[in-house]
This record gives structure tokens, C-alpha cells and sequence, in this order.
């Protein structure tokens, strides 16, 4: 399975990103076009590697405000709070919802940095050419992508938290600074994973290909 195998890009064969029509494309021709529609042809996504890290990077950076920042300021007559996530979780596992607080946590702690760490790891297995399970690490970054379309779940269970909160008692919910930071967060990550080409894990396995 993991023996030099040959493969479309080794061949000078390459697809059309705009309209999917497979060409031959010699290796001398730096800017190469697409015989049916004129579009340039490139044999893998040019520059995903640095732009998958420099997205990356900013995720990062934005995982720690969006941790650190207040999510939301809740007030009532008689209270007022602001919570970060991890307060929020503390919270709700305090007054005894413990399976919210749960998905709470997993949610928007430990699904957002799986997913920033799975990135990272691909990014630097590619970079070094690494033969190491190229099989589990195309699987990873399946489950990267596919965790990446329900995303959006981390900001809903937010407003659910909010909605949760407001419920009850005349009260005021406000989202803070760290929403947007955590919003920006989920954005990012799911720009990187459609930035990295995969096919650059199965590279190494392949005898020579030119750009
Ligand atoms: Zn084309």
C-alpha cells in the first residue's frame, strides 16, 4: 500500500480547478492553462501549505481570548455576571446540568483545539514528507472536514447557554469580546482545513513530480 505508486500529477496529467477537464501539462511550462477554458493549471492547490499556517496561526492566537475574554454578561435585578466558557461550564455544572455543561465543554474547549492540533499535525507531517500512516492521516483530516460543517455548533451551543440563561427571570444577556474571539476561531479553522490539500500527505509515495 505504501509503495511508490504512480499517480496523476507524476504523469504531467493534471485537472482543471474551474472546469474539471484533465490535461497534460509538461513540467518545463511554468504558467500552464487550461486548453477548455483558460484557467491557470496547477498540479496541487498553490501555496495551501502556507496559507493552511498562516490561518492556523491566527486561530491560535484567537483561541486564547476567546477562552480568556467574557462570552457573555448576563445581569437581573438582583445579579450580574460575566462568564467566560469555562466559567459558564463551571457554572452549569454547579447548578446541576451536568449534561449541558458537558457539551458545553466539548463543544467549545475540546473540539476547537482537536481540531487546530489535527491541522498543525498534518501540516508538519506534510512539510517533512512523512511516510507515517498516510491512510489514518487522510482520515483525520476527513473527520477535520467534516467536523468543520457542524462548526457552527460551538457558537449555537453559546446562544443556547444565553437562551438557557435568559430563561426564567427578567434578565439581561449580552454576548462579549470573547464571542466574536471564539466565532473567529471556528471561521479560521474551517478556512485552514479547506485550504490544505490532502493530497499532498500521499506525495511522498510518489517517485517525482515537478511544482
Ligand atoms: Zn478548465
Amino acid at each position: 500500500m505504501t509503495e511508490l505508486t504512480p499517480n496523476a500529477a507524476g504523469q504531467g496529467l493534471c485537472s482543471c480547478h474551474v472546469c474539471n477537464l484533465v490535461s497534460r501539462r509538461g513540467p518545463e511550462s511554468a504558467q500552464a492553462h487550461c486548453p477548455r477554458c483558460g484557467a491557470s493549471l496547477h498540479f496541487r492547490k498553490p501555496g495551501s501549505v502556507a496559507r493552511c499556517w498562516a490561518l492556523l496561526l491566527a486561530a491560535y492566537i484567537l483561541y486564547i481570548p476567546a477562552n480568556l475574554l467574557t462570552i457573555m454578561e448576563t445581569g437581573s435585578l438582583f445579579s450580574y455576571r460575566r462568564d467566560t466558557i469555562m466559567s459558564g461550564v463551571i457554572q452549569l455544572w454547579n447548578t446541576g446540568s451536568y449534561a449541558i455543561a458537558v457539551v458545553v465543554f466539548i463543544a467549545s474547549v475540546t473540539i476547537p483545539l482537536l481540531k487546530l492540533i489535527s491541522l498543525t499535525m498534518l501540516l508538519v507531517s506534510v512539510q517533512r514528507r512523512s511516510k507515517w500512516r498516510p491512510r489514518q492521516r487522510t482520515q483525520l483530516y476527513r473527520m477535520v472536514e467534516f467536523v468543520g460543517r457542524w462548526s457552527m455548533l460551538d457558537i449555537y451551543v453559546v446562544t443556547l447557554l444565553a437562551a438557557l440563561v435568559r430563561l426564567g427571570n427578567i434578565a439581561t444577556v449580552k454576548a462579549g469580546p470573547g464571542a466574536l474571539a471564539f466565532g473567529a476561531v471556528v471561521v479560521l479553522t474551517m478556512f485552514a482545513s479547506m485550504q490544505f490539500d490532502p493530497r499532498l500527505i500521499w506525495d511522498p509515495f510518489q517517485k517525482e513530480r515537478n511544482s
